[in-house]
């Protein structure tokens, strides 16, 4: 059997009664990082009176998971398994996905527990009432594969939660002030740490806020939906201007593909 268990995201107190009983239970545990898990459970032993008993703590990573499954066969199932990513759900962001696979391809019984996960809840904080989220998870680095997600992202008719390093939230953020400055964006830091902080504005303005600050701790980002991606990709800004429209109402229009305001394509308009 094998089971996919949450750990904490930062507050010890969001472990699930059912992760402390698969993990108690288990005799055998696949861990990002076996220092990682070995001081949550001491952790967790300590909090809740615990005994994990002798277990096996195994190294399952991205960079040995192959050569790891490769390695094994399905009897490896037949005692109780757990997996754990260094923090959060397995899966997300984390690797998981190789093994529930080789599961499902070996009939091997496996179970996903739910629990904390950073992407869910910098969703819900932000309080963006979108119905329907995308998850990007980490962008790429850079080049234009990252320019290319990000355009992408943007032109979600849907919010978007990425995942980004301290040291790249800033490049972030002065991507986002390039492309869309008056786009709404929630930070979340260190959720449900100590130290949790949210911030929400314009994408211009957050950058002007941390340009020159230094950016810590863990990070996730949520851009609201764009509004009007509907009608920007079947009507272009030249194609609204060539409209016998009154200019009113063509700056409206404009306004809805485009990150300028109604007032400000009013006043364009209306120059000559
Ligand atoms: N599996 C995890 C989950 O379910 O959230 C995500 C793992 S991913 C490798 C780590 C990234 O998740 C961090 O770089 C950060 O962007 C985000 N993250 C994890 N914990 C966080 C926290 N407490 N506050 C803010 N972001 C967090």
């Amino acid at each position: 059997m094998l089971r996919l268990v949450p750990t904490p995201i930062g507050n010890l107190g969001d472990v699930t009664f059912r992760s402390l009983e698969a993990l108690r239970e288990a005799e055998c545990i696949l861990c990002e990082d076996t220092r990682v898990t070995k001081r949550l459970l001491s952790l967790l032993s300590e909090r809740y009176s615990i005994d994990f008993g002798p277990t096996e703590f195994i190294s399952f990573h991205e960079h040995n998971q192959d050569a790891f499954l490769q390695k094994i066969t399905p009897e490896f199932f037949d005692r109780n398994v757990a997996y754990v990513s260094d923090a959060g759900m397995p899966g997300i962001s984390d690797p998981g996905a190789k093994l529930v696979r080789y599961a499902q391809e070996h009939a091997i019984a496996y179970e996903v527990l739910p629990g904390p996960s950073a992407a869910v809840t910098a969703f819900v904080a932000s309080g963006f009432e979108c119905v329907r989220f995308a998850f990007y998870g980490f962008l790429p680095h850079k080049g234009a594969e990252r320019e290319r997600e990000l355009k992408k992202a943007l032109t979600e008719e849907k919010c978007v939660v990425l995942y980004e390093s301290p040291h790249r939230l800033l490049k972030l953020l002065e991507e986002l002030a390039a492309m869309a400055p008056d786009r709404t964006v929630f930070l979340a830091k260190e959720l449900t740490k100590r130290y949790e902080q949210f911030f929400k504005d314009s994408a211009a303005n957050l950058y002007e806020q941390f340009r020159d600050k230094p950016i810590k701790g863990e990070w996730v980002a949520v851009i609201d939906k764009s509004e009007e991606e509907a009608t920007a990709l079947t009507l272009t800004i030249d194609e609204i201007l060539r409209l016998p429209l009154p200019k009113k109402e063509l700056a409206k229009m404009l306004a809805k593909v485009s990150e300028k305001s109604v007032k400000e394509w009013y006043a364009i308009l209306t120059k000559d």
